[in-house]
Parts: structure tokens; sequence; C-alpha cells
């Protein structure tokens, strides 16, 4: 990508017709930088203004620069004499490109003039949403306006980038809580974007236009349709009370078919809503702290994390109440910090279920993968192994040797000592044979009393010597045992591969084969199909 994105400029760069030392982009305009004036029938909707005043004595002559934030729906207006810009949070292309986070210009009243600087705005759906108004010079008023853009464009980022990492737990986990992360995301991005005037920077990509409440509420729905059973489920909520699911799926779809059906509730239907969303949303927040304190008096780890991601909405709660001076400044923000925080500890909880998927799965596949009685991997995955090492000689050509173990008259152990001083010399065989192996052989229990020995790099002479060790460690079971009369000894099969010919059926065949005449010339011994290569004592028939 980098390099196709490289391939022009340097073409460019390299092409002897330039030849500039610098590239000079863009090209002379007359075009005006667009400060709308105000329409009248946006005027006409402007119930609130006020008036600021000059100092005592006047103007110092000095520019004055007013930034409006915080009015979600309409338009606001700031005049001095004759400047005035009228603008709207959800349209970039009519503010003063010097104010990006709220509305605002730099006026230069003359000095001694007394004329106030007049802002009015339209009424907000929610009384409490009053507007912040930050008066002051130039450089300063314009730092704190970027200082917002940064900080709600960053909120915005972390969202997408933890929806996109979200999004490949889900490709690798194919887990439905992953899924609804990312839905959820996108759900908050696109709040906090209409929220925070985003939705029109550079150019509006929503299409908010005058619908800005609509928006606004519909969105808000949606985020607390996802917040709340989320936040339910951080807290311990729903694995305490299970039942609580029937309630959580009501709450969600109740709440997005609220969302989804603002366009109709008209605009004082829309002020009820929102009112309604408002006081359902402390309500679920009261429950959700009563299931995280539960959980923490019962010393749920759980219960921690969920308490830890409610916080900052507690925090907005109580400031709300006491009216405090920051949150009304930088409500905002504030919203847009604490979805992010909510967000990232959701994220965690996602990772620490992650990590818990992929143990389960490893657990399963070391389950199905391995002989429950001698630890040993069974005859699945030692068929796989044995494909694998196939796979790898006829890449490489390698020698590779198996031995097929059969422990003899294993039916008469049992009968003679019971079935479980059979399972005991299985364990014990099992054990013998690991010891008497290197670390690159493998042991397989093939299932009942037959084991496998995988020698990857033996040959004929080398498999012989490394069996028969093996069958001589077996011969001391018995011994190691301490159990009065038993015996024990195995018949094993060899067979060495034969490159260019042999498959895997092929070579387990020829090994059983093997096995069998071992057995039939008097057991306690190796064979390779042709002869008898090394033998113990002869048992009886
Ligand atoms: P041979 O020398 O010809 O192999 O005689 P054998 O008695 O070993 O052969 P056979 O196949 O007749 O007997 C195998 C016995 O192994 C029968 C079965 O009850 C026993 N067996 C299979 N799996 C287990 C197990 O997990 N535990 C115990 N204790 N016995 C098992
Ligand atoms: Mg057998
Ligand atoms: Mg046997």
């Amino acid at each position: 990508m980098l390099l196709l994105w490289l391939l022009p400029w340097s073409a460019q760069a390299a092409s002897p017709t330039m030849g500039q030392d610098f590239l000079l982009l863009g090209g002379a305009t007359d075009e005006v930088t667009p400060q709308r004036a105000c329409a009248p029938d946006v005027l006409a909707r402007h119930q609130e203004v006020l008036s600021i005043p000059s100092p005592q004595q006047g103007w110092s002559g000095k520019p004055q620069a007013v930034d409006v934030f915080g009015v979600l729906t309409g338009e606001v207006r700031i005049s001095h004499g004759d400047r005035e810009i009228c603008g709207s949070m959800h349209d970039a292309r009519t503010r003063d490109s010097r104010f990006r986070a709220g509305v605002g210009l730099v006026v230069v009243p003359e000095a001694g003039n007394h004329e106030p600087i007049v802002v009015s705005w339209t009424r907000p759906l929610k009384p409490r949403w009053v507007p912040t108004i930050q008066l002051g010079a130039p450089s300063p008023v314009q730092q704190n306006d970027t200082a917002r853009l940064l900080m709600r464009a960053a909120c915005i980022a972390v969202a997408i980038a933890l929806a996109l990492s979200a999004l490949m737990g889900w490709v690798t986990t194919r887990d439905r809580s992953f899924l609804v992360y990312v839905g959820a995301c996108v759900v908050f991005v696109l709040w906090q974007a209409v929220l925070g005037g985003l939705s029109g920077y550079p150019e509006p990509w929503l299409p908010v236009h005058e619908h800005a409440s609509w928006w606004l509420v519909a969105l808000s729905a949606c985020s607390e349709a996802l917040l709340l059973p989320i936040l339910w489920r951080l807290n311990g909520g729903d694995r305490r009370w299970p039942r609580s699911r029937p309630a959580q799926y009501a709450v969600l779809w109740g709440l997005m078919a609220m969302g989804l059906t603002v366009p109709l509730w008209g605009p004082d239907g829309l002020a009820v809503v929102s009112e309604l969303l408002e006081w359902f949303f402390m309500a679920g927040c009261v429950l959700c702290l009563g299931a995280g304190l539960w959980g923490l008096s019962r010393r749920d780890a759980y219960a921690l994390r969920g308490l830890l991601a409610l916080a900052p909405w507690w925090i907005m709660i109580v400031a709300d109440a006491f009216n405090a001076q920051w949150l009304v400044a930088y409500r905002i923000e504030a919203l847009q910090l604490s979805t992010t925080w909510f967000l990232m500890m959701a994220a965690y909880a996602l990772n620490l279920r992650l990590g818990r998927l992929r143990r389960q799965r490893d657990e399963m596949r070391q389950l199905a993968d391995t002989d429950m009685l001698t630890g040993l991997p069974n005859r699945r995955a030692g068929l796989r192994l044995l494909a694998e090492y196939l796979e790898q000689a006829r890449r490489e050509p390698m020698p590779l040797s198996i031995g097929f173990l059969d422990i003899d008259l294993f039916k008469d152990i049992n009968d003679q000592f019971g079935h479980e001083r059979g399972d005991q010399v299985l364990v014990a065989v099992a054990r013998a044979l690991r010891g008497a192996v290197r670390n690159q052989d493998n042991v397989i229990r093939m299932g009942g009393e037959e084991f496998l020995v995988l020698l990857p790099g033996a040959g004929h002479a080398a498999a012989v010597a490394r069996l028969e060790t093996v069958r001589q460690q077996v011969a001391t079971v018995a011994q190691g045992l301490g159990i009065h009369g038993l015996r024990v000894s195995a018949s094993i099969g060899l067979a060495v591969l034969k490159p260019g010919s042999d498959d895997l059926a092929g070579l387990l065949r020829r090994a059983d084969h093997a096995m069998y005449c071992a057995k039939r010339n008097g057991r306690n011994q190796i064979h390779d199909g042709e002869r008898t290569t090394t033998a113990g004592d002869p048992l009886p028939a």
C-alpha cells in the first residue's frame, strides 16, 4: 500500500521536466471564505439572546474572540456591529475555520466602543443543556477550541480502533459477543460524531442538517440500549440473576425501537422521549450500581471491573445534581471520555473472555488428543503425527521407522490379577516406553494394550537398537510394580519406511503384520516382518 502511494510521488520527483525544489499544491482563488450571514427564518427561531457587555471603559481596540460550545441543535449567531456569523455544529462550512469545536468569531471593536457582542441561539431540547461561551484573546480561545476538537476526535478514533480489534476477535473466534461489541462501537461513534459536531467536519458526512435533535435523541436511545445491558453484565447482574435476561432484551429492543421511530414523535414528543431516556438511564445506573456493590460484598472479582466502568457515569450524575461548572463547560467531552472509558473496560472484559475461550479450546484439543489412562497421545493424535512425519520424510528424504507394540498375554494378567492391576500395568508400561525413547521420538497408545512408537530419523539398525531398549524396559515393569507372580513382556513389530512406495496405511499394516509374526514366533521379541531381530525369553504359546 505504501509503495502504491509513494509511486506517483517518486515518479514526479524522478521526472526530468519537473526538476523543482519544492512542490506547489493548489492555486490562487477568488473564493470568499464562507461566513454565512443569518437567514431571517433561522433568526426567528432564536429564543435565547445573550448580550456580552463591553468593559466599563469600553473595548480596548484589541481583537476579541467569542467561541460558543454545546449548542447541539439549530444555529448560533454571534454579532458585533456589522460583523456577524451564523453557524451550526453539524456543518463546518458555515463556521469560522479558526474555530472547530464550537461556533466562533473574532471581532475587533474600536477603542472606547461600548456596543455589546450579541450571541443568540435556538432553545435546546433539554433546559439543562446551556451553551458555554468563551470570550478572550484569539490565541488562548482557539487553543482551547483545538484541544476540545482533538479530544473529541481522539475518543472517536479510540472507539474505531477498539471496534477493529474486536472484529479481529470475531474473525478468529466467531463468538457473537465480539460482533455485539463492534455494533456498539459503531453506534457510539455515530453518537459522538453528532454530539461533538464531528459529523460536519470537514464536510458534513451525515445528513444531520436541521434534524440535529432527531439524530441526537435517536442515537442517544440506541447508545443507551447497548450501554445499559453491557453495564449490567459487566457488574455481574447477568450471572447473579440469570432471569433478568428477558428484561435485558426488553430494554435493548425497547430503546432501539424508541430510537429508530424518533422521526414519528414530533418536536414535543422528542422532548418527552429525551427526558424519559435520561430518567431511564439514571434508573439503569442505580440498578447496575446495586448489582456491582452486591457482587463486591461477595468478593466477586468481576464486580470491581463493572463498577469502574460505571464510575464516570455516576460522577456525571452527581456533578449534574450539584450543577458543577466543569460539567456544564465540558459536557460533551465528559460524555465522550466516559464512553471511551466504558468501551475500554468492555474491551478488557472481552479480552478476558477471548483468553478463556482460547484456554477452553486448548483444553478440549488436549483432551481430544490424550489417552486418559496413560496420558499418552491417543490414536487420533498419533495418526496425525505419523502423517506429519511421512510428509516430512517425503520432503527432505530422511529415514523413518515405527514399532507396533502389543503386551503379551495381557488378558491373562487381567484375569489373574484383576482389571485394576491391569490398568496399573498399562500405566507402568506407558511410563517405561516414554523413558526408553529419545525426546524426538513419540509413544502413542493406539488402544487396549497396543502402543505405537514413532522413530523419526531412525533406519533399520537404529530402530532395532532403540526398540530393543524399549523391549527390555517393558520387561522390568513387573519388577517395578512388585506384584508377586506377574510377568510383563511385549511383542514388537518393526516397519521401516520404504522411500517413494509407502503410505501411512501401508506402513501401519506392515508393522501390524510384523507384530503378529513376533507373537507367532514366541512373543517377547522384535520382528521386522521377515525375521526376528532380537528376542528375550520365549513365553508359553
Ligand atoms: P496376545 O499376547 O496374543 O496379545 O494376548 P492378549 O491377551 O494380550 O490379547 P487379547 O487381545 O486377547 O487381550 C487384550 C486384552 O486387553 C483384552 C482386554 O480386556 C484388555 N484391555 C483392553 N483395554 C484395557 C484397559 O484399558 N485396561 C485393562 N485393564 N484391560 C484392557
Ligand atoms: Mg492386542
Ligand atoms: Mg496382547
